[in-house]
């Protein structure tokens, strides 16, 4: 499946859920049965497995706010447009399968329709504490809607 077509299918499942920003990262990997480890960890940011049978997602906790929301967010690209799991932590991916998981997470974390009713009331550091994203992660998305 498409990264945009993802994103969507599942922000219509959830967004339901969630009348304002932030996405709610919690709702969404309960609605998937994904289990979210924050652990303090100087090796990566975030990693998805599929351990016996139970979709687990680490995430380092020691990162920012929206560097840390961007990882989750990320991972679960990775698993909902069926990439294929790392065989260890720390195997890279093609920059173009990660590049598709960055748009799922950035067209999940900044849907376009929350976006568009807020970007004309707020400013840009307001909006990205709103969303509870990075300032550059909202810089790309309203740079790829055309804000
Ligand atoms: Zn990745």
């Amino acid at each position: 499946m498409h990264e945009s077509a993802a994103a969507k299918k599942l922000l219509a499942a959830t967004l339901p859920l969630m009348r304002t920003p932030p996405v709610n990262l919690g709702v969404i990997c309960d609605c998937l049965k994904v289990e979210v480890y924050a652990m303090p960890c100087e090796a990566f940011g975030a990693a998805f497995s599929h351990c016996g049978g139970r979709r687990c997602l680490l995430v380092n906790s020691r990162l920012p706010q929206g560097r840390f929301r961007f990882s989750i967010a990320h991972e679960l690209g990775h698993f909902l447009l069926r990439h294929r799991p790392l065989a260890y932590i720390g195997e890279k991916r093609s920059p173009a399968i990660e590049k598709e998981a960055d748009a799922f997470a950035s067209e999940l974390l900044l849907p376009e329709d929350f976006l568009r009713a807020d970007a004309a009331r707020f400013t840009v550091p307001d909006l990205a504490r709103r969303y509870k994203v990075s300032r550059q992660a909202l810089e790309i998305r309203m740079k790829n809607l055309k804000f």
